[in-house]
């Protein structure tokens, strides 16, 4: 990712962000899924003071010192950091960067199925937005989701919203425990393209690179995929540590295009190839407006970027959250 900084128009924005965190006593915590200029750190001359996947950058959320959080990820990450450090202002560059998962639920659908099952814990993927959070047990993360529900003694769990990710869990954890999960039907629609079609020409052209694939890529694909070959099903951070600690040279990426962007840069001498499919919501966050976005803290500019949320359901979304970090 180096060469960006040698690109003087970006250098230059980067500076200003510097500036202007300094100015406004602000940290950027910055997901994997953006864009690669949001993923240098600030030690390497960009602009991240940390990078991570949700988990990792909810962990972060609690540490901040600094007044005001800028969140370079979407919107119910941003929530789950004004949930875990209320004190804090918390800014998105663009509140419009929502996720087809967090948006395929709402608090009240928590609540039918409550009613529908009652007494059955419910586990809500972390990809989920703060009011849906507060009607559930407990978050999981997908580098956790299988800790959290192997520590259930319940049989039969609620785990919401993304219907590929609870068949891959239920996969595990039936076979582990006998334990037998409830789903919602929420898809991501970036792992979902993930179909045996889209890999299959890559698959023949690489016969020897290794897998790997997000937990929320279709049940089909990952049986497929690991049938006949090597590769890893897991987290972001589970896929890092994989092709750290593999001897592979070669990898098929099935998660979001710029995940790449790290791999290449913390394993330059290893190839990833991947159908490249991008979020079109973490695409919404740009250099440029979360450079507006720290522009606009303390003016009447800011509201257009803060992330606000009642005590109420701060109170309760903290719950579940905290349950999850206990897990971490
Ligand atoms: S990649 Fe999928 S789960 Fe992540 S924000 Fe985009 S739509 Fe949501």
């Amino acid at each position: 990712m180096s060469e960006l900084l040698n690109e003087s128009p970006t250098k230059t924005i980067f500076s200003e962000i510097r500036k202007w965190k300094a100015e406004k006593d602000a940290v950027i915590l910055s997901h994997y899924y953006m864009p690669p200029e949001l993923q240098i750190p600030v030690k390497d001359g960009g602009v991240a003071d940390f990078l991570g996947d949700s988990l990792g950058l909810s962990v972060e959320a609690t540490k901040v010192k600094a007044q005001n959080i800028i969140f370079c990820g979407v919107t119910f990450m941003a929530e789950t950091a004004k949930i875990l450090n209320p004190g804090k202002n918390v800014f998105i560059p663009d509140r419009e960067a929502g996720c087809s998962l967090a948006s395929s639920i709402t608090a009240n659908d928590v609540i039918e199925l409550k009613k529908k099952h009652p007494g059955v814990p419910i586990i809500a993927y972390v990809n989920t937005y703060a009011e849906t959070k507060a009607e559930c047990d407990i978050c999981c993360t997908s580098r956790n989701a299988m800790s959290i529900a192997r520590s259930f003694d319940s049989d039969t769990l609620i785990f919401l919203p993304d219907v590929y990710m609870g068949q891959n869990l239920q996969k595990g954890i039936e076979k582990e425990t006998g334990k037998k999960l409830i789903l919602w039907h929420g898809r991501c629609e970036v792992h979902e393209q993930f179909s045996n079609t889209s890999l299959s020409t890559m698959k023949m052209m690489y016969p020897n690179a290794e897998m790997l694939l997000h937990w929320e890529v279709p049940e089909e694909t990952v049986e497929e995929s690991l049938n006949n070959r090597a590769g890893v099903l897991g987290s972001t951070n589970d896929i890092l540590r994989y092709v750290g600690e593999s001897k592979s040279k070669e990898f098929i990426l099935a998660s979001e295009c710029d995940l790449g962007a790290i791999l290449k840069s913390t394993y330059p001498d290893k190839e990833f190839i991947t159908p490249c499919i991008k979020c079109p919501y973490m695409k919404k966050i740009s250099l440029l407006n979360t450079l507006a976005a720290l522009k606009a803290i303390g003016t009447s500019e800011e509201e257009k970027y803060k992330v606000e949320l009642s005590q109420d359901i701060i109170d309760r979304a903290s719950i579940p959250v905290k349950r999850m970090l206990n897990f971490s």
